[in-house]
């Protein structure tokens, strides 16, 4: 294996094993150093995302969904199943197949892209030089045109609630539980909060989440988080804002956790907790001092738009640097910066990022909510349609939810649209394109939309903008 590299990715997340494959695709030497062992105690490509993060997430979420449906719809819309038991196990061994198997499509995609794998750890040092210390201890020194800091993010702990075995875990440790926790303690309604709650919830447990703000998902439109902590609430998860936790005791096989809320001191016992409180930028550990690489006290590595560090030719990508800790937006900074390298152009349109809660209904949203706009002073106009009047939505039986946009009243322009319902992580995706095209409400209203489908809400949200929804009762305009 050469010591050389055009360039060299440290970290094979959805960021930079991307930024790798695009950079080989672009004819550049590459190299990309990963220190991942997983599950099976094998080395593995994916990072977070693939292996503990968005892929196993949704497989559970999946599975718990169809068994949630089983229990409460299936008789509703006429199938009778007799008797209805879970299989956590196979849950989780399903799981585990879909993770094995992408992690290992990465592997595939590497070889036959030509990606030189460095197994290890890998520490910038000056110069841009790369050293990678293997699992045996032995190191190696590798030098590189380019250098992508891809190392993502870790779990943050709480030094009050400190993991404990597999009764105090964070949110990889609550994707391997083999058997149903009755009581369920969720330390923040953050979105992995919300989902990883959402699974346990469905097959059966007693769910608390316990959230410090007194504000329930202050980052989506007010109306939609609204009517999301209603159909939460509905499902049975007790979510509690306004409460800080302050600390956690194992006594046993339970946890004890002590919380202070408006009425001051509170305490509740659970037999698992879940500590969701948000994740860190994982950067100290891989920049040697003498890199001297910019970063802030949390471990943010300081890059411009381009996502050049302030050292020539190092790079940094994805869940380390500033913005949103999602996969795609990690993604589609390793393909920027892999043309830049290259000699071409990129650019990443933070602008319109989507964002997903894959719990059920989805809550989905791109651009600004109505309460920014707000504060911006932004003359807009907002339409919505609710899927309570969808002809799909009740064929499907699945009508809580609604379709918001917000539009710029001098342009028209789509500013803004937020969807929770049935299929919302789908139905987003003509809003991002819209808006990827500068796209305006006429725009979405003259477009057709198949009937029936959930998607002519979204076509309905846009003609209620100026009062020409066919299937609402618009409100009048004077
Ligand atoms: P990571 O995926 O964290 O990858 C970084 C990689 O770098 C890791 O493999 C790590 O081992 C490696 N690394 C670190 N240091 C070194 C070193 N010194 N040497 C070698 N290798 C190193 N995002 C979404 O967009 N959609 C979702 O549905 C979603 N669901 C999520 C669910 C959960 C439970 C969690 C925890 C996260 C979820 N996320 C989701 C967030 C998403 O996983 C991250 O935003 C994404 O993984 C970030 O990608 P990344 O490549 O920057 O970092
Ligand atoms: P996110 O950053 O979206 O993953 O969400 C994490 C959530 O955890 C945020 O909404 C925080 O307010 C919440 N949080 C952080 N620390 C605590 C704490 N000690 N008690 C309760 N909630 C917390």
């Amino acid at each position: 294996m050469s010591s050389n590299y055009d360039v060299i990715v440290i970290g094979a997340g959805p960021a930079g094993y991307v930024a790798a494959i695009r950079a080989a695709q672009l004819g550049l030497k590459t190299a990309c150093v990963e220190k991942w062992i997983n599950k099976q105690g094998k080395p593995a490509l994916g990072g977070t995302c693939l292996n503990v993060g968005c892929i196993p997430s949704k497989a559970l979420l999946e599975s718990t969904e169809l068994y949630d449906q089983a229990r409460h719809k299936f008789a509703d819309i006429g199938i009778q199943t007799g008797a209805l038991s879970m299989d956590v196990p196979t849950m989780i061994a399903r799981k585990d197949k879909i993770v094995q198997e992408l992690t290992g499509g990465i592997q595939q995609l590497f070889k036959a892209n030509g990606i030189d794998w460095l197994q290890g750890s890998g520490k910038l040092m000056a110069d841009k030089r790369v050293q990678v210390t293997a699992s045996d201890s032995s190191a190696q020194e590798y030098t590189a045109g380019n250098v992508i800091i891809a190392t993502g993010s870790v779990p943050i702990e709480l030094d009050a609630t400190p993991l404990h075995t597999d009764i105090v875990v964070d949110s990889a440790g609550a994707l391997d539980w083999e058997s149903v926790p009755e009581r369920l303690c969720v330390i923040g309604a953050g979105v992995i909060g919300l989902e990883l709650g959402s699974v346990w919830r469905r097959l059966g447990s007693e769910v608390v989440v316990l959230e410090a703000f007194d504000t329930f998902l202050p980052m989506v439109d007010t109306a939609v988080a609204r009517e999301a902590m209603k159909i939460f609430k509905s499902q049975g998860l007790d979510i509690r804002l306004g409460s800080r936790v302050m600390g956690s005791k194992v006594n046993g096989q339970e946890v004890e956790i002590s919380y202070k809320d408006a009425n001051g001191d509170a305490t509740l016992k659970a037999d698992k907790l879940i500590v969701a409180v948000g994740r860190r930028a994982y950067s100290n550990e891989v920049v040697s001092a003498e890199a001297n690489i910019g970063m802030d006290e949390r471990g943010l590595v300081h890059v411009n738009e381009h996502c050049e560090t302030n050292i020539p030719g190092v790079y940094a990508i994805g869940d380390v640097v500033r913005g949103p800790m999602l996969a795609h937006k990690g993604s589609e900074e390793g393909v920027m910066v892999a043309e830049l390298i290259s000699g071409g152009y990129g650019h990443v349109n933070y602008d319109v990022m989507p964002n997903v809660i894959y719990t059920h209904p989805e809550v989905a949203w791109v651009g600004k909510t109505e309460q920014q706009l707000k504060s911006e002073g932004v003359d807009y106009q907002a339409g919505s349609f609710p899927f309570a009047a969808s002809g799909r939505a009740k064929a499907k039986g699945d009508t809580g939810g609604m379709v918001k946009i917000l539009r710029d009243k001098a342009s028209d322009r789509l500013l803004g649209a937020h969807v929770i319902g049935p299929g919302a992580s789908e139905l987003l995706g003509q809003s991002v394109l819209a808006m990827e095209f500068d796209g305006t409400i006429e725009d979405i209203a003259r477009t057709i939309h198949a009937h029936p489908t959930l998607s002519e809400a979204m076509h309905e949200a846009a003609l209620s903008a100026d009062g020409r929804a066919i299937h609402i009762a618009n409100r009048r305009r004077s």
